[in-house]
């Protein structure tokens, strides 16, 4: 792929950086990403990932935008109520950028559809809001071997953890049983730019796992506390035991780690 005159325009001030060159924008507009949840992280997170020149999105949400959350959902307009959130999604963000090829997927991913729908991606953004949704799509990027960026938001507060199945920690090695308190978003409140911050994140980690530049929150779980901004990187590990991936090989052909 060689880039046009006009996508070195469109580009030019991610071209310009150092660390970042036609190399980089190459391999991102050769890449398939999956944003599973087209909610408060998904929808920045798929203008993100659209506006930087992915190849593919793949939008996974199997609802439709409703008043309440406009407040934080900033990609939809009050004239959208009612629509689907994955075809209205993938039409915005081909409509931002006509190079990304937008792919809705209007339903709900869950442990019999997940492999099937991660498992050809380049990296795949969970922006989903349920920890049963969570686990089913780190079980199918494991299944896949298929990079994965977590993140979750509640309240005034949020967690991003990027993983390489079979090199880093998974979500269910970092959080082998969902939180006793999984109250809902409905339940718990949430205040719009916090999710804009963490989505924000999200799609950094995605850009630099499919690059390779900097390092990704491999083994590392960032919170964010926006009352007073405090930030904590949490160390976790590879559980040997894990369900999910503790039977990965950390590179193909080497020993098991457990
Ligand atoms: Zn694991």
């Amino acid at each position: 792929m060689t880039l046009s005159d006009e996508q070195l325009e469109r580009y030019a001030r991610q071209l310009v950086l150092a660390e970042w060159g036609a190399g980089e924008q190459e391999a991102v507009g050769a890449a398939a990403a999956i944003v599973v949840g087209a909610g408060a992280l998904g929808t920045i997170v798929a203008a993100y990932l659209a506006g930087a020149g992915i190849g593919r999105l793949g939008i996974v949400d199997d609802d439709v935008v409703e008043l309440s959350n406009l407040a934080r959902q900033p990609l939809y307009a009050t004239a959208d109520l009612g629509q689907g959130k994955a075809d209205l999604l993938a039409r915005r963000v081909g409509a931002l950028n006509p190079d990304v090829v937008a792919e809705p997927y209007p339903v709900r991913l869950e442990d019999a559809n997940a492999e099937a729908i991660v498992g050809a991606a380049a990296v795949v953004v969970d922006c989903t809001d349920s920890s049963s949704s969570r686990y089913a799509v780190n079980k199918g990027c494991c299944a896949g071997r298929v990079p994965l960026v977590e993140g979750g938001v509640a309240g005034f507060e949020g967690l991003v953890l990027s993983v390489v199945p079979g090199r880093s920690a998974c979500y269910r090695c970092a959080f082998p049983t969902a939180p006793v308190d999984a109250r809902s978003c409905a339940e718990t409140g949430i205040l719009g730019p916090i999710a804009g911050i963490i989505a924000s994140i999200q799609a950094l980690e995605a850009l630099k796992l499919l690059t390779g530049v900097g390092e990704p929150l491999l083994d590392t779980i960032l919170t964010l506390e926006g009352t007073t901004m405090s930030q904590l990187r949490v160390a976790t590990a590879r559980r040997p035991d894990c369900a999910d991936c503790g039977a990965l090989r950390s590179n193909p052909g080497d020993t098991p780690q457990s």
